[in-house]
């Protein structure tokens, strides 16, 4: 039986804030919707629910305990044959490599291997259509959404990496609206894993897609996020058409990729490149503008995908501007198709060890193993709910200044969330600057400082400051 720190349904899913907003609860639906938050993410609106389907949302919610955890669902589809590495998963070979043909590395976020597998497979019929997330056709659905791709140059205007909110609570309408029999679905691991919870209860969801390709993830960014990356490059909330999370800087490390923001009605000289570097909200450890369901999350490595991809965030790699990817395959087919194109030098792959795949995400891993294990032994100590989660609560093992670390990037998520309600009330783009700024900073002098235990008294007292600024502010509720 569950204890009550574990059973979560849809209702507490969201109220506790533990929804990611993937969409897979409205799927099947007849008249539930998604809704944005104040906060620019997507949460089920409960009010469209029957009571039936709201139950039965809980057997496909990747935060619910009523849908199977990574390991079950990944063990029934490749626990038979294949090597178990805690962190990947299951799988079958690991690779490094990128794509060599046509413009799938210039045009990818990493080095284009995902777009490559997926052009491969409308290339060799063995899918009629990708589901992935490309530039939305109108405003209503965001910058960005999920969409169908059925030809080559369709599949390609979608490449890159989304640090965007999307949801598939239109997944019945993508799919009536498609002829296409055999799909292939791209997405990170919670919506692979909800997508497989939802293909075991919905055979024509289990017979229409025929392949699962995961992207390794380190989190979610709500909408603001680009809006206020925009802002630093000089666009104005209002008037952002786009933005590119991933623009390659050449002669740079790959790392440190940069971002382009484009304004309405803007031609191409009116484009802002910066780097991520060079504005606030920029470095990924800090978190900011995550989801507050990613830190409740222990799947990186997209666990029950049929096949992962990442960056090669690893010495020897990261400096080649063209980016590299990292590779965990869990298919022999896959596998198969992805030698015999490496054999015709069409890509290229290095077999490697799979540990090396999990040290390119060493820092996620750790925020999602260790920083998870605390995060859920505070909630139980407070009597707050957590979802069920492979990693078991346990404070022991973390010590005090990982603890702070942990609790550092918590307080950067939300003051990002309300310095940025903040500024946009006010109009002024400095309130959310100095207002992260604030935190961002605690973070890293924590991190230099050798003295741990004097830089922990001296946080508190300047986390309490950062705390009263939001207490004096309009800004109360966050969704
Ligand atoms: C939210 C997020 C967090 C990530 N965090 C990490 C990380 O911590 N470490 C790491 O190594 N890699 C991370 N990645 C993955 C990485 O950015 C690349 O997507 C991956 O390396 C594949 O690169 P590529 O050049 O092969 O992809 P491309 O050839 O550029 O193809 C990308 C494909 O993914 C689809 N896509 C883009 N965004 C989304 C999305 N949000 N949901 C579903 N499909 C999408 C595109 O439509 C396209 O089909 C993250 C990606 C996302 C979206
Ligand atoms: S299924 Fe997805 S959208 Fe629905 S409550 Fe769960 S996480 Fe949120
Ligand atoms: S970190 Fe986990 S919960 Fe968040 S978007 Fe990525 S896979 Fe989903």
């Amino acid at each position: 039986m569950p204890t009550n720190t574990e059973y979560l349904s849809i209702k507490q899913v969201v109220d506790h804030g533990y929804c990611v907003g993937c969409g897979l609860c409205v799927a099947k639906s007849a008249n539930a919707e998604m809704i944005e938050t104040n906060v620019g993410t997507y949460i089920p609106d409960l009010n469209s629910f029957t009571s039936p389907e709201l139950i039965a949302a809980e057997g496909v919610c990747p935060f619910s305990i009523n849908s199977d955890k990574e390991n079950a669902i990944a063990e029934r589809l490749f626990g038979d044959s294949q090597e178990f590495l805690d962190g990947l998963g299951y799988y079958h070979k690991a690779y490094v490599g990128y794509a060599n043909e046509g413009q799938f590395r210039q045009q990818g976020s990493s080095a284009g291997l995902v777009n490559w597998l997926c052009a491969e497979l409308l290339r060799t019929k063995k899918v009629e259509a990708i589901l992935h997330v490309k530039q939305s056709s109108s405003a209503s659905e965001g910058m960005y959404s999920y969409q169908i791709s059925e030809s080559l140059e369709a599949l390609q205007a979608g490449a890159k990496s989304k640090y965007y909110p999307i949801h598939l609570g239109q997944l019945a309408k993508l799919l009536a609206n498609t002829q296409a029999n055999k799909i292939a679905v791209v997405g990170v691991p919670c919506f692979i894993k909800g997508l497989r919870s939802l293909a075991a209860v919905d055979e024509v969801i289990a017979d229409r897609f025929a392949y699962f390709i995961g992207i390794v993830c380190g989190h979610l960014k709500s909408k603001h996020f680009a809006e206020f990356l925009g802002w630093q490059a000089g666009i104005h909330p209002d008037q952002l058409e786009l933005l590119d999370f991933r623009t390659k800087l050449k002669n740079r490390p790959a790392s440190r990729y940069g971002f382009t923001a484009i304004p309405k009605g803007g031609s191409e000289d009116t484009w802002v490149v910066k780097a991520m570097t060079d504005v606030k909200g920029g470095n990924w450890g800090h978190g900011a503008f995550k989801l507050k369901a990613c830190e409740y999350c222990d799947d990186v490595m997209a666990e029950t995908a049929d096949v992962a991809f990442g960056d090669a965030w690893l010495p020897g790699y990261t400096n080649d501007s063209k980016g590299t990817n990292v590779v965990a395959s869990r298919s022999v087919e896959l596998t198969n198709l992805l030698e015999k194109a490496v054999s015709e030098g069409r890509i290229v792959l290095e077999e490697v060890a799979s540990s090396l795949v999990l040290d390119s995400q060493r820092s996620g891993l750790n925020h999602r193993r260790e920083g998870l294990r605390y995060r859920l032994a505070r909630n139980q100590q407070n009597g707050i709910p957590s979802p069920a989660k492979r990693i078991k609560p346990g404070l022991a093992s973390v010590p005090q200044d990982r603890r702070t670390i942990y609790e550092l990037r918590e307080t950067i998520r939300e003051t990002s969330h309300r310095a940025f309600l903040l500024a946009k009330e006010q109009n002024d783009l400095s309130i959310a600057m100095k207002m992260l700024d604030g935190v961002t900073s605690i973070h890293d002098s924590h991190i230099a400082s050798k003295n741990k235990v004097s830089t922990i008294r001296k946080i508190k007292h300047r986390i309490g400051s950062v705390v009263r600024s939001f207490k004096s502010s309009k800004v109360e509720k966050l969704y």
